[in-house]
């Protein structure tokens, strides 16, 4: 009896994974993940699935992110009654994400019609915040490592990747077949977050390939945000710090923590990390100490070195502190969040500075000042962009290529194929093209919406 794996998201893009395995009868998804950035691809988010959410037994996360948890209230909504499975920490974050990603959406959805900017009068929000509080009932836990059974006969198991608090590469053992899941890997080198596990024996292997087409820079965080953080200040600018809740927010806090240290950056520097969802992630990386390299003293640390701004109307007055100051805050792509607002009030002055800190997705607000672009569209406004804008390079919570080529090196034996997904066009095919080369093994990029028989 064949196995069959389609995928319904995260081929050709980076976002929107879901994979969905069909084995003699019953099937589940390995991630369920929202489509973000180009308007095609966030389209794709009101699609109904090819396949009836109510025949899906059961949903296994690789991690929070939105672009791998973020349809689950939806799929629920929709008639998807099966367990989540997870590790304990990504439970942890789901439950910080899920219900914020549903705020976002009515806020938006309410904005739209305000506005009256919908073209389709009114408009809806993807799901609410009720729907994904219903959906996180569905969770189990499940511990790293450890063995479990998502179906009948179907075996799983999830391994470390890295990547983010709670994040995991998957091994799927069902008909005979052992699938492995990159899941999003993350740098063996990273600040905070340890190396990935050594992937396990597999026949099939699904890769991701964010950066399989580039390395990334020696340079650290520490040493690229510095001197610019240290710029913008002494011209008496605001450096507004577009950062992802999880992970990302810890790694620049971490950073300007060890810049107010050594003296690099005025230890009166007002920073504020203006996001209730990356505090709360804060405390949980307190609550998971052993799955990340930071100990208990530099936990505290980073929960010091900003003021934590939770009310929106301290986020409000922080527009009217005069001075020198840096602001972090959701989202990292600038795609919502507050970080909008924040956004709409600096970037006309020149004196001030945008740091974006990561991988910025095609069709992003955070792509498109990477580009350079002399304006920016924020809540149907055109905003003129005079701000300083500037890329770390060094941030980046995912394995670069050559990486990712010593991730499946470490493979104990020869899979008989590697499906390259989770990345643009560019990345996944240069991925391809180097594992055929240098490894002499089968890989290739599959189609969204195609059907691979493993
Ligand atoms: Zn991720």
């Amino acid at each position: 009896m064949s196995v069959h794996i389609r995928f319904l998201g995260g081929a050709g893009t980076v976002t929107g994974s879901k994979y969905l395995i069909e084995h003699d009868g019953q099937s589940l998804l390995v991630d369920c993940g929202l489509f973000q950035g180009y308007k095609q691809l966030r389209l794709r988010n009101r699609d109904p699935l090819p396949v009836l959410p109510n025949r899906i037994g059961a949903v296994l996360l690789t991690h929070a992110h939105l672009d791998h948890s973020g349809y689950l209230p939806l799929l629920h909504r929709e008639g998807f009654h099966g367990k989540v499975w997870a590790t304990p920490a990504t439970r942890d974050l789901a439950q910080i994400l899920l219900p914020d990603s549903g705020h976002i959406q009515e806020e938006d959805a309410a904005f739209a019609n305000r506005k009256g900017f919908s073209k389709h009068a009114p408009a809806l929000p993807l799901y609410t915040e009720e729907d994904a509080l219903k959906s996180l009932k569905l969770f189990r836990t499940v511990p790293m490592r450890e063995a479990f059974e998502p179906l009948r006969g179907w075996h799983a198991r999830f391994s470390s990747a890295g990547h983010i608090l709670g994040a995991a590469s998957l091994l799927l053992e069902v008909g005979g077949r052992r699938l492995l899941f990159s899941g999003d890997l993350g740098r063996p080198d990273d600040v905070l977050m340890l190396p990935p596990d050594p992937p396990p024996a597999a026949d099939v292997v699904i890769c991701e390939s964010t950066y399989g087409d580039r390395n990334h820079p020696q340079e650290d965080v520490v040493a690229e945000l510095g001197p610019a953080l240290a710029r913008a200040a002494a011209r008496g600018g605001t450096a507004v710090v577009p950062v992802f809740a999880v992970g990302r927010a810890q790694e620049i806090l971490f950073a300007i923590h060890q810049l107010k240290a050594s003296g690099q950056l005025p230890h009166g520097l007002p920073v504020y990390l203006d996001s209730p969802m990356a505090i709360e992630s804060t405390e949980l990386f307190c609550q998971h100490l052993g799955e990340h390299r930071l100990n208990a003293g530099q936990c505290r640390d980073i929960g010091h070195v900003a003021r934590m701004v939770r009310s929106v109307e301290e986020s409000k007055a922080i527009a009217r502190q005069h001075g020198p100051k840096v602001i972090l805050a959701a989202s990292g792509m600038a795609t919502g969040g507050r970080v909008l607002h924040h956004l709409a009030q600096h970037l006309g002055d020149h004196r001030n500075m945008v740091v974006l800190t990561g991988y910025q997705a095609p069709g992003t607000r955070g792509a498109t000042l990477a580009a350079g672009h002399p304006s920016l569209r924020i809540h149907g406004q055109d905003m003129p962009v005079r701000a300083e804008v500037v890329q770390l390079t060094s941030a980046s919570a995912h394995a670069d290529s050559n990486q990712l080529m010593a991730w499946l090196k470490a493979l104990p034996s020869a899979p008989r194929r590697v499906l390259v997904t989770h990345g643009d066009m560019e990345a996944s095919d240069r991925l391809r093209h180097r594992i055929e080369t240098e490894l002499r093994w089968q890989a290739l990029v599959p189609e969204h919406g195609s059907t691979w028989l493993a």
